[in-house]
């Protein structure tokens, strides 16, 4: 019979799908088109959480966020060609954040692209993400997309976690097999993220270091955050009493406001330390290198004297940039529980001079920050507007924080204080704009709970038009778009006099409110603290999609925020 025989075969589509599943992987961002438009229908017929966007970069970013947050790759799916660079730039985020993620790409028929005979959206795919990413590969025959998802799988989420290309062309989906066969031909991923043991002589090396430290200082990055090791990173710092400093995103690992965090001490910690362990945190620009005058050194070649630890996954990471004398190499989990057996139960605190140095300098910046938080000038400006923001944080920890910008990104980090593990979503190892929806979606649809997104007005038009995805998936986020009309601020002048407005500046007083209202959310203009804090109140306890015009003075920000010496200096005048 029909149905006998429909029972008998199965296709493409259903392998890509139940191999996903049988992975435990359920929920796909994407784009629709072709060819992949009829796999995401099916998908969500068979009980898939399908989020689709607008832009295929934003659905990209999507999947990252959920692999930091998750452990599990993100899965995104893109049509050819043009969908698929667009969810490229995505890709290459994720691996260079060290975030997991898989791009599925839908992609043109390889006789006609290998001979460039100009297919529909025709390219190269494959070759195209290669350098871009952490694994590429592609899948020809149905019998082969169990194998091919499961080593996309595993190149995502063991050793240093990254992005994964995997191409699909067209042809595929609608290939058919024997449906017996086709089931043996699924894997299930066992222990796709191995644990990486240190070697004890490594961990001894780096505890004897500490042990010698007089100033010693523990730096935690994203990493640290990503490997969900939250109490055995406590017990480390709280035992050898150590004061912290956390990257970005590995704010709120331990809270913000504990006694042995040095954020607000962070030039003073950064030069003096001794002996500095970093967790899951690279020497990258975000420190400067390990070096120059940050870091104590006389100039911005010279190293400050001191010694690294460095507890990293990846064993080329040590010696990037300055030497590391103790890299203690496996995953964070395993290599921080190790120390923390190894340092044992009798551990003699750093010396007071030390802890009593930083607290000091501590309380003179964080008595600064209260006194300009106190103030509520009018036009609002970013400490005004975020102080905001930073009560609400504090009275809802559990909300996810997606940050984005210039100034809005300086300043809400160091503004905001995070209390819980994971709950900062920034701009990254790359520092960029266009995260913000992105990030904030799957924020959303992966922890259900409140996000609040603070965005510069130039980082929210990256991503804008994805207010509508918010809106359709009726998600709780609320947008806060930090309005000074124009990138780092609106007041710039055309230089020639001429009519066009300067580069960086925007229409004046534009309402971007307007845009979630358009969608059937919430718009609220706000040129007060007291109408910020009402609208952002309202949003949080309803959870319906909002968006907040945060109106606020046009001449407050600086060039690039804190790293405008990173431009280049024009030498002719
Ligand atoms: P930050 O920007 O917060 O300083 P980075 O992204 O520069 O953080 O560094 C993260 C580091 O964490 C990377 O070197 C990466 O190899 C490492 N890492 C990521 N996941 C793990 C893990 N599970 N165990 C150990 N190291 C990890
Ligand atoms: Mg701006």
């Amino acid at each position: 019979t029909t149905e006998t025989q429909s029972q008998a075969t199965t296709d493409g589509f259903h392998l890509v799908i139940d191999a996903l599943k049988l992975n435990g992987l359920d929920t796909i961002y994407c784009l629709p088109g072709i060819p992949i438009t009829d796999f995401l229908r099916m998908a969500q017929g068979e009980g898939m959480r399908v989020i689709a966007f607008r832009h295929e970069q934003h659905a990209g970013n999507a999947a990252a966020a959920a692999g930091f947050l998750t452990q599990k790759p993100g899965i995104c799916f893109t049509v050819s060609a043009p969908g698929f660079l667009n969810g490229l730039t995505a890709l290459a985020n994720a691996t260079t954040n060290c975030f997991p993620m898989i791009l599925i790409s839908g992609s043109s028929e390889r006789e006609i692209v290998d001979l460039q005979q100009g297919d529909y959206e025709e390219m190269d795919q494959l070759a195209i993400a290669k350098p871009l990413c952490k694994a590429a590969f592609r899948v020809l025959h149905a019998e082969d997309i169990g194998v091919g998802i499961a080593r996309a799988i595993r190149s995502a989420v063991s050793g240093r976690p990254g992005g994964v290309y995997l191409d699909l062309p067209a042809k595929l989906f609608a290939q058919t097999i024997d449906a017996a066969a086709g089931k043996k031909s699924l894997i299930k991923v066992v222990d796709a993220a191995p644990k990486q043991i240190p070697a004890p002589d490594a961990v001894k090396r780096a505890v004897d270091l500490l042990k010698g430290a007089k100033k010693p200082l523990i730096l935690l990055g994203k990493g640290a955050a990503y490997a969900q090791a939250d109490a055995d990173i406590k017990a480390l710092v709280e035992k050898t009493g150590i004061p912290y400093l956390p990257m970005s995103m590995a704010k709120g690992l331990l809270p913000d406001n504990h006694a042995q965090s040095a954020s607000a001490a962070r030039s003073y910690v950064l030069a003096e330390a001794d002996v500095v362990m970093l967790v899951g945190a690279r020497l990258n620009w975000l420190l400067s290198h390990g070096k120059g005058k940050t870091w104590g050194g006389a100039s911005g070649k010279d190293g400050g004297g001191q010694q690294f630890i460095q507890v990293d996954i990846s064993p080329t990471e040590a010696d990037s940039n300055v030497a590391i004398a103790a890299p203690v190499i496996g995953d964070i989990g395993s290599c921080v529980a190790a120390l923390n057996a190894a340092i044992g139960s009798s551990w003699a605190k750093p010396p007071a001079e030390w802890t009593s140095a930083i607290s000091e300098r501590k309380d003179k910046n964080l008595t600064k920050m209260a006194e300009t938080l106190a103030k509520d000038p009018s036009p609002m400006n970013f400490h005004s507007a975020l102080n905001v923001v930073r009560n609400k944080i504090k009275e809802r920890p559990d909300a996810v924080l997606v940050n984005e910008g210039a100034n809005a990104l300086d300043f809400t980090r160091s503004i905001v204080d995070m209390y819980e593990p994971r709950k900062r979503l920034d701009v990254g190892t790359w520092g960029i704009m266009g995260i913000g929806m992105g990030f904030a979606v799957a924020a959303a649809v992966e922890t259900g709970k409140p996000v609040i997104a603070v965005c510069g007005d130039s980082a929210f038009g990256f991503s804008g038009m994805e207010v509508e995805t918010i809106c359709r998936y009726n998600l709780p986020v609320c947008v806060v778009v930090m309005n000074n009309n124009g990138v780092y601020k609106g007041t710039d002048q055309n230089a020639s006099g001429g009519k066009d407005v300067a580069p960086t500046v925007f229409v004046k007083d534009a309402r971007y409110e307007m845009l979630m209202q358009a969608f059937g959310g919430t718009g609220v203009y706000a040129k007060t603290t007291a109408e910020l804090k009402k609208a952002l109140d309202e949003a949080v306890s309803s959870g319906k999609p909002t968006l907040i015009n945060a109106i606020i003075d046009e001449t407050a920000g600086t060039e690039s925020g804190r790293i405008t010496s990173l431009n280049p200096n024009a030498k002719k005048k």
